[in-house]
Formats: structure tokens, sequence, C-alpha cells
């Protein structure tokens, strides 16, 4: 060994470790790239379709350009998030996942940004209504409705409970969609902040968006102290400008008609928000 590599070997050594991490880095990034490929392209199996059309029959409405997106959107949320068995619950199963996933992927497919929610890395699965278990995303008063059937903290994980997933991927739940509210609400709290402004396409857009439901969002909370007459709209959107969002979300995509026809303005912000017109959606003829 020379004398300058004798003084200097801490040096290499620096060096040396440094190539093996980042030799590391990039291995693990490709594998992780060619995974997500594969989960991208690859359409569902004949046994997840079955399932899916017991508990989640509405993904038959989707497109069918949208369809591949819209399976690969669902194994990329269904394998790369981590669930949690919560309450009692066993186990989270792969049905589970998927069955979740679906229905959450219908607010990722129309849209430009295929982050997957990189700020959301769990969802903690109640086998039914469960109380807030430690947490508050916000400070509105979900719990004064009794138990919960979801959240969503800024923090990064989801709260559902399994029988209200199930009732609304059945469309079983008085128009509700306790996925659907949720992942509304991880987009809206993209920066950290529940406030019903979630990221848009345009810088110009925000100006419009705001002023839109700044304005629905006062004509409902002035319907729901009047009682002449039920508004159309949840009146849980009421309670906050951030739960407002979450509830014309599930109206987008539950009732999509109803939606355009009750409130056409909110229609338009949210097809153009979520890149779905789900007006034009029809049934696959299944041939039954
Ligand atoms: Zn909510």
């Amino acid at each position: 060994m020379s004398e300058f590599a004798a003084q200097n070997w801490p040096f290499f050594l620096v060096i040396l470790l440094g190539k093996i991490v980042a030799l590391f880095l990039i291995l693990r990034s490709r594998k992780r790239k060619r995974a997500r490929q594969r989960r991208l392209t690859q359409p569902f199996r004949e046994e997840e379709i079955t399932l899916l059309d017991h508990n989640f029959p509405t993904w038959r409405k989707i497109p069918p350009d949208l369809r591949q997106k819209h399976a690969g959107f669902t194994r990329i949320l269904a394998e790369e998030k981590s669930y949690e068995a919560c309450g009692g619950l066993t186990e989270v199963t792969r049905d589970m996942r998927l069955t979740i996933a679906a229905q959450a992927a219908l607010t990722l497919i129309g849209r430009d940004d295929h982050d997957f929610l990189p700020r959301l890395r769990s969802i903690l699965v109640y086998p039914r209504g469960f109380r807030d278990p430690g947490r508050r995303a916000f400070g509105v008063n979900e719990e004064e409705r009794g138990l919960l059937s979801g959240e969503s903290w800024e923090t990064g994980s989801v709260v559902l409970s399994w029988e209200s997933v199930l009732l609304g991927g059945r469309d079983n739940d008085g128009g509700m969609n306790v996925v659907i509210h949720e992942f509304a609400h991880q987009l809206d709290q993209y920066n950290g902040v529940a406030d019903g402004i979630p990221r848009l396409a345009e810088r110009n857009d925000y100006t419009r968006w705001v002023e839109i439901m700044r304005r629905e969002y006062d004509a409902l909370v002035a319907a729901t102290r009047t009682r002449d007459s039920e508004p159309w709209l949840d009146p849980y959107g009421a309670t906050h400008p951030a739960e407002f969002f979450a509830v014309i979300s599930e109206a987008f995509f539950v009732d999509p008609h109803g939606l355009k026809h009750e409130h056409q303005d909110l229609y338009v912000e949210l097809r153009e928000f979520y890149g779905l017109d789900p007006v034009r959606w029809e049934w696959e003829d299944l041939g039954k």
C-alpha cells in the first residue's frame, strides 16, 4: 500500500460505502418501478371480477378506455399501501383490500397526478362503526353523530368501517360512500391542510373553485338552518368546507345525474377536478 493510500484509507472507505448504498438504492428503485409497471398492466383476474361484481358492481360502469387504468390503480392501492386490522378485526384480507382500493381508485383514474397519494401510508379497518381511535383530522363534530364510519388523518392514514365500505360499495348506503368520502379528504389534504381546496390543474382554477364552493357551501349551511325543505346534498356537508368537498365527491360518483341536475356548477367543477364525466357512464351489458 502506498503511503498516500495508507494515510487516506478512511476516505476511500467512505467513498466505497457511498457507492454501495447508491447502487442498492438504484436497484431497489428499479425493482419498485418494475413491480409498479406489472401492477399497472395486469387486468383483473376472474376471481377478482367475481368479487367486484359482488362488492362494488359500479366498476362495470367505468368506460372501456379507463378499465385497465382502474385495474392497475386498484392493484397499486391494494398492494402498495399498508392495511391494518383494528377493533377486533383479525385480518384485512386481500379481498377486503381489493374492495376498498377499487372504490378509492375511482378518485384517481381521471387525474393527471399519478403519485398515488404519497402522504397516505396506512388504511386502518374496523369491523363496523368505531369511536375516534385517538387522532383528529380536524375539528369537526363527527363524533356527535355517534359511531364513525370513516376518518382521514392528514398524518397519512385513512380509517374505515368495513361494514360501511360494503354498504357504500354495493350502493346501499343512502347515497353515501365512505371510501370516496375519505379519499376525497386525502386529496384535499395533499398539502397537510383540510380546507376543501385540493390541488387544481391550473393556477387560474382556484378563484373560480373558491367562489363556487363558497357560494354552494353557504347555501347548504343556510338550507340546513331553515326547516322548510330537506336539502338535496347531505347536510353533513354544512359542518365544514372540507366535509362539503367530501360530501359532493360522494354525490358525484354515487348519483352524478342527481348532482348535475341539482347543482350543475358543482358537477362541472368536480368533472374538471376528477377528470371524469360519470353521467355518461353506462352499465356494461352483461348479457344477463
Ligand atoms: Zn369527513
